[in-house]
């Protein structure tokens, strides 16, 4: 099973992921749960992944950063996912390719189409059984960032109101016209119940 939780920013997509993770261990053993973080989860993948945070690479053009995240998204298939897969392990991967088509397509303006084929590329046709959609309003997003996690900031961390807003709508779209996938969790309700509406749409989806 192929598992993967996409949101903005603030929808709290890391303590749902945690919690999950521990979950499913309890229930399919340690060794049968794989958590992978997205840009990120193999050794050439985290090192795209500094590339992409680095405050540094202020003037990195927004296509290499598309291509970035699509290389080390192809990466960690490779490496990490198709093998876990192959031996039957569930895999809770935190962002995948909506998150390009809904920061860099969308949020940078590249044209979700155009990321769209340069991730199938990539993926070679691997997409997840299922995908969390964490949504939240982009200012209450804003707003908990702020509280939470002022002091690590990253170079894409920097973005406005205006460009999370449109990220969401891209989110929002996407979820519209993959709803079999994409299943859409209300993430401004208290985390107590955003993890229990999250276990609720696994457990639906697998056993059927
Ligand atoms: O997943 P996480 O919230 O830790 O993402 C780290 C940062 O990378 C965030 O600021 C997010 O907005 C940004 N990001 C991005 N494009 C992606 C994935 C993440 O700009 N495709
Ligand atoms: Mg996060």
């Amino acid at each position: 099973k192929f598992i993967s939780f996409e949101g903005p920013d603030g929808a709290g997509k890391t303590s749902v992921i945690q919690q999950i993770q521990e979950d499913l261990e309890q229930q399919l053993g340690k060794e049968a749960v794989k958590y992978i973080r997205e840009p990120g989860g193999s050794r050439i993948s985290e090192e795209i992944r500094q590339l992409l945070f680095d405050n540094q690479n202020a003037d990195m053009d927004p296509r290499t950063e598309a291509l970035l995240f699509a290389a080390s998204r192809r990466q960690v298939v490779v490496s990490e996912i198709i093998p876990a897969l192959k031996a039957g392990k569930t895999i809770l991967c935190d962002r995948y390719v909506d998150s390009s088509i809904a920061y860099q397509g969308a949020g940078r303006g590249l044209g979700e189409q155009e990321i769209w084929q340069i991730n199938q590329f990539a993926i070679d046709g691997l997409m997840p059984d299922l995908t969390i959609y964490l949504d939240i309003e982009s200012e209450l997003g804003l707003q908990r960032i702020a509280e939470h996690r002022a002091n690590q900031v990253n170079r894409l961390d920097k973005e406005k109101l205006a460009f999370h807003q449109t990220v969401r709508q891209s989110y929002l779209r996407l979820q519209q016209r993959h709803p079999a996938r994409i299943k859409l969790i209300d993430a401004s309700q208290p985390l107590p119940t955003v993890i229990n509406d999250v276990k609720t749409t696994i457990h639906d989806r697998f056993s059927e």
